[in-house]
C-alpha cells in the first residue's frame, strides 16, 4: 500500500555535508520525493514535533540541537514508506543501528543521529500537517 511518511534531514546531516548522500539513499529504494524544504526551525517548532518528548530528562539539549542550524524536512511516498523509510534511517542510537542503515554508517550518537521518519500512519499525518500544512 503507498504511504507518505514525514521525514526530517537533521542539522547534523545539513552540517556535515551528508544532505546528497541520505537523499539519494531513499531515491535509490525508489521512494518519491513529493515535498521538501530547507529550513530553521525555532524552539515552540521542536516542541511541536517531539511533542510526545518534551518531558524527557534528554529533551532540552535535543531541542537545542534540533534548532541549531539548517534541516532539511521532506515527505517520501511509496510501498510502506513508514516502514520502509525507519528501516533504512536504523535504530536510534548511531553507536547501536546496524551498518547498511544510515545511522548505522553515518552516526556515533543517540541525540545526533541524522534522520527522523514518522513511526506509524498516525503519526505521519500529525508531522505531515505539521510541516506542510498545504501539502493535500
Ligand atoms: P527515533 O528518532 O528513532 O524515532 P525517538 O522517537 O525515541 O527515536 O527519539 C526522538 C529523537 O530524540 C531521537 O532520534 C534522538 O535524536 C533523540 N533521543 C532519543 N533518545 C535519546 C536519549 N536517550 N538521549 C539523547 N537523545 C535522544
Ligand atoms: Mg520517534
Amino acid at each position: 500500500m503507498s504511504e507518505r511518511t514525514l521525514v526530517l534531514l537533521k542539522p547534523d546531516a545539513v552540517r556535515r555535508g551528508l544532505v546528497g548522500q541520505i537523499l539519494a539513499r531513499f531515491e535509490a529504494k525508489g521512494l518519491s520525493i513529493v515535498a521538501m524544504e530547507h529550513r530553521t526551525i525555532d524552539a515552540p517548532m521542536a516542541d511541536a514535533h517531539y511533542a510526545e518528548h518534551v518531558e524527557q530528562p534528554w529533551y532540552p539539549p535535543l531541542r537545542e540541537f534540533a534548532v541549531s542550524g539548517p534541516l532539511v524536512a521532506l515527505v517520501l511516498e511509496g510501498d510502506e514508506a513508514i516502514s520502509v523509510v525507519r528501516a533504512l534511517n536504523g535504530a536510534t542510537d548511531g553507536r547501536a543501528a546496524a551498518p547498511g542503515t544510515i545511522r548505522g554508517d553515518f552516526s556515533l550518537s543517540n541525540r545526533e543521529n541524522l534522520v527522523h521518519a514518522s513511526d506509524s500512519t498516525e503519526s505521519a499525518a500529525r508531522e505531515m500537517a505539521l510541516w506542510f500544512p498545504d501539502l493535500g
